[in-house]
């Protein structure tokens, strides 16, 4: 406060205002010892800079009438700043509720983190700037800020996205933050991290940190002494690991309040549990022995069949009783709550049949010399296997026949050629594979019949090259982003293409392209070449059309060679989305995860089904020939049996019938066996 003028004990934004959303309201909330962090700092907002109150405060200090004074003056509200009220879904107001509630110990006062789970799509980031900038400029102490810094760690990709998101919500200039992109020297760095410890009070000029988990963790010893008052950690089920080095440094930060963002549905494992609930809330459970004790071994019997009727009561009691705890601290909610907002998504499991010349190369790979070994137990590369047959079932274009399927040759038909003689500028032969027949009836539909807009998204590079010259032989404007392209491009890509006058009606992305901050509401349709191991990333290439902003209906389709490797990995993904459980991020992880009874099941190739998937539903609702009788009283998103079934038997049959008029079309082919579809409301 300055000398002279009179203290108004007022609130930083006015709670009865017209997007008014107040956090915290003394006459709820208030308790006798609310006090903020910091006890010096005063918000400078929109009031004349002044260079001597440095000193005043002090004296202030030295003569105790700051403390008095505190002592006297009511508690007001915090307020969400209108700029950001206005923008709040409901469903975001209700996070940044829940955000500040846990981290100014609303809800326990011995535990002020917690972690955002909310499905892709939902806005998270948002919800988070939106308690940073609360936290920063307000607390129940009129004037008065609750934290001086915060830090943001996310993976180095995203360092640049999240200034980016600052400007966006908050306007440009409203906040410096510190965003490490790389660019400065070692020493420059160095230099710029002591100064950013050492700021205080009103010489904090950047109160946001941005950095890398890895640069995070090679300067740690530079932060190690700051005090934090928020820390958000992006991506944060890498922390699900307590032995990682990045969790362990973190943890050595003088940190207040941690808030882990992730959209990873945390896998349904009681240590993964307890190293994100640890690391958001320090001893909060107890050790981890303490945790095994109370809460691991108990469950873990409960759940032992062979376990003595005891030991199931109290394993559900430990579980209870963990629950209640866990649900304090996490938020999560899936993407059904935007079908509020959202007009209808029609998503599709499409089974296309494998074209013959695909069946035979299958059959040749299966039954060779190399897979019967591996099968017995002998090979070692179960993972180049897998990788050939998910090629195969995509294109055989994808594959060099004469290296990956030696002895093949005899199924070669006619018009194949083989790699070498592949000029460049050749046509797709998308008869030689079931998937892209389909794919190629439906972009020359979108063409002829609507100007919607498409996105095409496969895990193999080599299928977007595919997929490149399919575009190019029929004309078709298309735009690409893989990988390896900076942000910068990145963006230009996405904003070309949502442009509603753009040419290009398809756009070509790789599923490992990373995702986020990728919207391509331009497009109301978006075709999933194949399935990836990973349910999230999945689900995360999704998300790219069915999100805020999108006018459509949108179509989702996520293409499967019937009967084939692709059917398993989904069986297994659908299998874990429904669990919540187990994610497979690597390599390595798939070959851990296979038995191999699992393996001899992954390479089973089914050429009578219409629908493997659907087989081992034993679904009551169908009848023997396969078409759907009943329909199921919920449509469930997770759980694929309870979604409509439908078989393909000709025009007369439901497929004829289906909403969409890309599928609507293939009834009179025999390329789609059957389709899964789901309406988002
Ligand atoms: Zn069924």
């Amino acid at each position: 406060m300055r000398r002279g003028l009179p203290f108004v004990n007022k609130p930083l934004h006015d709670p009865s205002g017209e997007f008014a959303i107040v956090l915290y309201d003394p006459t709820i909330d208030g308790k006798p010892d609310d006090k903020p962090e910091i006890q010096a700092t005063e918000v400078e907002q929109e009031k004349p800079k002044l260079d001597i109150p440095l000193m005043h405060k002090s004296l202030a200090e030295i003569l105790g009438i700051k403390k008095q004074v505190e002592g006297e003056r009511p508690k007001v509200p915090v307020v969400i700043d209108p700029r950001l009220a206005k923008v709040l879904r409901p469903h975001q107001v209700e996070g940044v509720r829940f955000l500040y509630r846990c981290t100014t110990g609303l809800v326990d006062e011995k535990a002020k983190g917690c972690i955002m789970a909310d499905e892709m799509g939902l806005g998270k980031t948002l919800q988070c700037i939106a308690l940073m900038w609360t936290l920063l400029k307000q607390s129940p102490e009129a004037g008065k800020s609750t934290i001086q810094k915060c830090v943001i760690a996310c993976p180095a990709s995203l360092v640049k996205n999240w200034a980016n998101e600052l400007v966006k919500w908050l306007g440009e200039g409203a906040i410096n933050a510190f965003a490490i992109d790389g660019k400065a020297s070692k020493e420059e760095l160095t230099m710029q991290l002591r100064q950013w410890a050492i700021a205080s009070g009103r010489a904090v000029a950047r109160p946001v940190l941005i950095v890398s988990y890895e640069s995070l963790r090679l300067n740690i010893d530079e932060l190690k002494d700051v005090k934090i008052g928020l820390m958000l950690c992006d991506e944060g089920h890498r922390l699900k690991n307590a032995e990682s080095e990045t969790y362990m440094a973190l943890t050595g930060l003088n940190v207040e309040r941690r808030v882990i963002l992730s959209g990873t549905p945390i896998q349904n494992d009681l240590t993964e549990y307890y190293s994100l609930l640890d690391f958001a809330n320090p001893t909060y459970l107890g050790t981890k022995a303490d945790f095994r004790k109370k809460f691991e071994l108990p469950i873990l019997r409960g759940r032992d069949a062979a376990g003595s009727d005891n030991d199931k009561a109290k394993g559900e009691a430990a579980t209870a009783e963990l629950g209640s705890l866990v649900k304090k601290f996490i938020i999560r909610r899936t993407n059904d709550i935007l079908s509020k907002y959202l007009p209808v998504k029609y998503e599709h499991v499409v089974f296309c049949n494998l074209a013959p010349f695909q069946i035979d190369l299958y059959n040749h790979f299966i039954q060779s010399p190399d897979i019967k070994s591996l099968l017995r137990g002998k090979g070692s590369q179960p993972l180049k296997a897998i990788g050939i047959l998910k090629k195969l079932c995509n294109h055989p274009d994808l594959l060099d026949l004469e290296k990956d399927l030696p002895g093949s040759e005899k199924y070669w038909p006619d018009d194949y050629v083989p790699r070498e003689a592949r000029g460049r500028d050749r046509d797709v032969k998308s008869w030689h594979s079931g998937k892209f027949a389909v794919l190629e009836r439906m972009l020359a539909r979108i063409r002829q019949d609507t100007n919607d807009k498409i996105v095409l998204i496969s895990n193999y590079t080599q299928t977007l090259d595919v997929f490149e010259k399919l575009c190019r032989a029929r004309s078709y404007g298309c735009l690409r982003l893989d990988g390896t392209m900076n942000v910068n491009k990145r963006q230009k890509l996405v904003d070309k293409f949502n442009d509603p006058n753009g040419e290009e009606f398809v756009f070509l992305l790789s599923s490992k392209a990373g995702g986020c901050g990728i919207n391509l509401i331009g497009a109301n349709r978006l075709v999933l070449f194949d399935p990836d191991w990973n349910p999230a990333a999945d689900q995360q290439a999704l998300a790219r059309v069915w999100r805020d902003g999108q006018k459509k209906d949108c179509f989702v389709y996520r293409f499967m060679g019937t009967g084939t490797i692709e059917e398993k990995i989904f069986q297994r993904q659908s299998h874990k989305q429904a669990l919540s459980s187990a994610v497979v991020d690597s390599a390595e992880d798939v070959e851990r995860h296979f038995t191999l009874d699992s393996l001899r099941e992954l390479f089973q190739f089914k050429p009578d089904t219409t629908s493997d998937t659907h087989d081992t539903f034993r679904c009551k609702r169908c009848k023997p020939d396969g078409t759907q009788s009943i329909k199921a009283p919920a449509m469930l998103y997770g759980d694929t049996s309870s979604w409509n079934h439908l078989v393909n038997n000709g025009d007369a049959g439901p497929l004829g019938k289906i909403q969409d008029l890309l599928l609507r079309q293939e009834a009179s082919e025999n390329a789609v066996s059957a389709v899964f579809q789901y309406i988002s409301h």
